[in-house]
């Protein structure tokens, strides 16, 4: 099933998780598939590590016990700076192989001492591959409402986002944010620039301190003092900040919700106790606002 025909039916409710780390074997995913399954998300997407130094052998394996073994649609993420044609047929070959039918295609980022291959240099050019190569997969493609990091301005961030959903994607996926007016403000711009695909909004839980500070670095979303006082004020309790964290999100969950977003992408950072939380707070606000 192409997760892309969801869309015209509801308000999709999709999760995030990412396999374990290279020293640990890929069972130890297993009881968070498990547990996740058990809360009927619409899709569940299974990120790819950038460094190219595997295939994304735990990437498929883990899209394809979602599939078999739970009846879960999966997504699994295809970064591809640092792979060539040859490499990225070779792991389309395998996704098809296994019934795997949609992808987020990624441009990645670049991982040091690592020369990126001159094959595909944007994300755009790697959906434009895979249009040419068959139609059999459903493509989606990041987005990010507080502007990448890379791109001078958020307007020319956006025509390169444009360039993307010509070239085939059928939905997007934004990046993480704590502020839903820059949800609100980027969908408004994107929409005027002919970006007229569903947008899912990503949303964290974040649920310790640390998280919040590699976040930042990493993604630079801004803070709302709403937000700020919260972990200023619970930092040293990590239950109590575990709980405002979810709270927060499902509070902006809600607010996107009622305003009509085309779906909700949770970042579930493989925690399935707030996973539940979470769901079982926005479940029954999603299941009202469906189109149907
Ligand atoms: P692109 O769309 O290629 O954009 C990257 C930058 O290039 C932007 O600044 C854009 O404006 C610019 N650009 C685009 N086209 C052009 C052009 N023609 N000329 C000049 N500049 C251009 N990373 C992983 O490694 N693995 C994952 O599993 C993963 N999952 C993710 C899931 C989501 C939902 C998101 C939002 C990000 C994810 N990432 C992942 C991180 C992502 O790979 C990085 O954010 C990366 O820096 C950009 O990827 P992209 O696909 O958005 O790139």
């Amino acid at each position: 099933m192409k997760i892309a025909s969801l869309f015209a039916e509801k308000t999709v409710f999709s999760f995030e998780i990412f396999p374990p780390k290279k020293t640990s074997p890929i069972e130890t995913v297993y009881d968070t598939l498990e547990a996740l399954q058990d809360l009927h998300p619409d899709f569940i997407s299974v990120t790819f590590g950038a460094g190219g130094s595997g295939n994304g052998e735990n990437t498929l394996a883990i899209a394809r016990r979602l599939k078999e073994r739970y009846g879960v649609l999966p997504m699994a993420h295809l970064p591809c700076i640092h792979y060539n044609k040859a490499q990225i047929d070779q792991i389309l070959e395998q996704f098809q192989e296994n019934g795997i039918e949609n992808i987020l295609a990624l441009r990645g980022d670049r991982v040091e001492g690592l020369t990126p291959t001159t094959d595909f240099n944007h994300a755009a050019d790697l959906i434009r591959y895979i249009r040419s190569k068959t139609g059999s997969f459903d493509i989606a493609g990041a987005c990010y409402p507080e502007c990448h990091p890379e791109a001078p301005n958020m307007d020319t961030d956006i025509r390169h986002l444009k360039e993307k959903v010509d070239a085939g994607a059928s939905h997007l996926i934004t990046q993480l944010f704590f502020d839903n007016d820059s949800f609100y403000d980027f969908r408004y711009r994107a929409a005027r620039a002919g970006v007229n695909v569903p947008i899912e909004a990503g949303i964290m839980p974040v649920t310790n301190r640390k998280q919040i500070e590699r976040m930042v670095t990493m993604c630079g979303a801004s803070l709302p003092r709403k937000f700020t006082k919260i972990v200023q004020r619970f930092e040293d309790n990590p239950e109590a900040l575990r709980d405002a964290g979810i709270a927060y999100a499902i509070d902006q969950i809600v607010d996107l919700v009622t305003d009509g977003v085309d779906g909700i992408h949770l970042y579930t950072m493989n925690n399935p106790y707030v996973a539940r939380k979470i769901s079982e707070a926005v479940g029954g606000i999603i299941k009202a606002a469906t189109k149907c």
